[in-house]
């Protein structure tokens, strides 16, 4: 099959997401299928979510702590091999030089031929919610990193040799060209947000909520479940 089709899988893949439980949220089905077919996967988290509760008895370490141990085991979940929190300030992320510069370090070390992250366009979510901050700035350094930076020799080479990255599958509402069938990973998607106690215990219908979603998403394509990106291909 040809690359970027629906049944490729790439052996390296990487995902940059803000907070644990964005790319359980955003991709997990296609990782978790990804995994299971031999893919290499790197999370990349640029928080560790350390101020994403209104329950009173944590701290922002406490929480920190918590968060990451949630994600190392939703990780299991999945597959994915490796986990690397950068541990900037939850709500308080941007898309500097300094997140970049980690990114590009991580991207020419892991080498994935694929980059998941989400839509730095993305502000407002239908007519009642708007997108976290934190998940634009993300979105926006992780396309930054991809391109230009990690091509570059003469950008940062102490942070190794440069890589050039294949696509980019971007979770957004716009767009949208590929269809990933989860049909076989949509139980481990659920399992693996059900990790994320300190987030999701209260959110009883959340289940029904991701089959229903992964359902709408799957119907126009005439599969059961389903997750869909807008895939940016730079090296067909
Ligand atoms: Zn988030």
């Amino acid at each position: 099959m040809a690359k970027f089709d629906s049944d490729w899988i790439p052996p390296l893949a990487m995902t940059i997401f803000a907070h644990p439980d964005d790319m359980e949220f955003s991709c997990s089905g296609t990782l978790a299928k990804w995994a299971k077919a031999g893919c290499e996967i790197t999370a990349v988290l640029c928080t560790s979510g350390n101020v994403g509760t209104h329950d009173v008895k944590y701290t922002e370490a406490s929480l920190m702590e918590v968060r990451e141990h949630e994600q190392r085991n939703a990780c299991q979940v999945l597959g994915i091999k490796h986990s690397e929190f950068l541990r900037h300030d939850d709500g308080r992320l941007v898309a500097d030089l300094t997140l970049r510069r980690e990114l590009v370090r991580l991207i020419r070390r892991y080498k994935p031929e694929v980059v998941f992250c989400g839509d730095p366009n993305q502000v407002f979510w239908g007519s009642n919610r708007i997108n976290h901050p934190d998940h634009r700035a993300a979105a926006t350094a992780a396309i930054d990193a991809v391109f230009p930076s990690a091509p570059m020799e003469l950008l940062w080479p102490e942070e190794g040799p440069v890589h050039e990255v294949h696509g980019v599958y971007v979770r957004t509402f716009e767009n949208v060209d590929t269809w990933i069938d989860i049909t076989d990973t949509l139980d481990l998607k659920i399992k693996a947000l059900r990790e994320h106690h300190s987030q999701l215990d209260d959110n009883k219908g959340l289940e029904e909520m991701i089959r229903q979603r992964s359902a709408d998403t799957g119907k126009e394509k005439g599969l059961a479940f389903a997750e869909n990106f807008r895939v940016v291909r730079l090296k067909e």
